[in-house]
């Protein structure tokens, strides 16, 4: 297994994180307009789990299975088997399928939601059988935000994308279902809208028995960006944007009991946005 399952109740609300990858790389690697001097400052809290001693961050890759309602919803799908990847990465041959299917035989998946449609979150929406890729849930509806479905349907040639084996065969399978970003899966898991990263970008909500939690997408890739907003992903798409929606984030999260989970943040994975100084800091469990 690539990483332990965790997994966190947000009143009814269960959800499981199942790991593909972690991977170290230099912060420049990922994020631009970094200032070193406070990049230094923040070390204190974000090592040893989001950062590590040679001082490289660090980015998970991982689902997230909400179970609410009696539905099971997979919260983006990573990068899949089998596969040539944007930017000359993979194929890669990872256990994840069996580690997901320790905690929902994927015939039982209800929803599949792709906060976006880069191609580290809709791999394993399909998978190779007999030399021709194919949905891995079955029975699942599929949802694909409205707004980023048709932005990258025409322009699926960019650099992040991969319609070809994550999306193409789920719409020829009839299996998706285009919705808005303010939509509800269940009465507790709701959509968010959270542009910039990419245009259609969505947050997934969760609401239950008065407890809160919001899961990121990437919106923000690593803790860091939290107390830094204006520290872009290399792969945002409208970074202005990106940066107006993270201050936005943390105005709205930051201080309270939410607890925010993130799709790309290694080691505890979740915690809370607390203030610190004129900045604030990822506060884990
Ligand atoms: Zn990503």
């Amino acid at each position: 297994m690539a990483g332990e399952l965790r997994t966190w109740q947000i009143g009814d609300v269960k959800v499981t994180r199942v790991v593909e990858q972690v991977a170290p790389l230099p912060y420049d690697g990922l994020l631009a307009h970094v200032v070193p001097a406070r990049l230094a400052e923040h070390e204190s809290w974000l090592k040893p789990h989001f950062m590590n001693e040679a001082g490289e961050i660090l980015l998970s890759i991982h689902a997230l299975v909400v179970e609410s309602g009696g539905k099971t919803i997979v919260v983006d799908t990573c990068m899949g088997n089998d596969r040539k990847l944007p930017q000359d990465m993979g194929p890669f041959t990872t256990g994840f399928l069996a580690d997901l299917e320790s905690v929902v035989k994927r015939e039982q998946v209800d929803y599949v939601m792709c906060t976006h449609l880069h191609f580290d979150h809709v791999g394993w929406n399909t998978m190779l059988v007999d030399g021709e890729f194919v949905p891995t849930f079955p029975n699942a509806k599929y949802l694909f935000g409205r707004e980023e479905y048709e932005h990258w349907s025409s322009a699926p040639e960019d650099v992040n994308i991969d319609f070809t084996y994550g999306v193409q065969p789920v719409v020829d399978a009839g299996l998706h279902e285009l919705v808005e970003s303010d939509h509800s899966i269940t009465d507790e898991v709701v959509l968010e809208p959270t542009p910039g990263h990419t245009p259609g970008h969505v947050s997934v909500k969760i609401q239950s028995k008065g407890e809160r939690a919001v899961i990121t997408g990437d919106m923000v890739h690593h803790p860091v960006q939290l107390a830094e907003p204006g520290w872009s992903s290399h792969p945002d798409a409208q970074p202005e944007r990106a940066i107006q929606t993270r201050k936005d984030f943390v105005a709205r999260y930051g201080d309270t009991d939410v607890l925010v989970i993130g799709t790309h943040f290694s080691g505890p994975t979740a915690g809370k946005i607390v203030a610190d100084g004129d900045s604030c800091r990822f506060e884990c469990d």
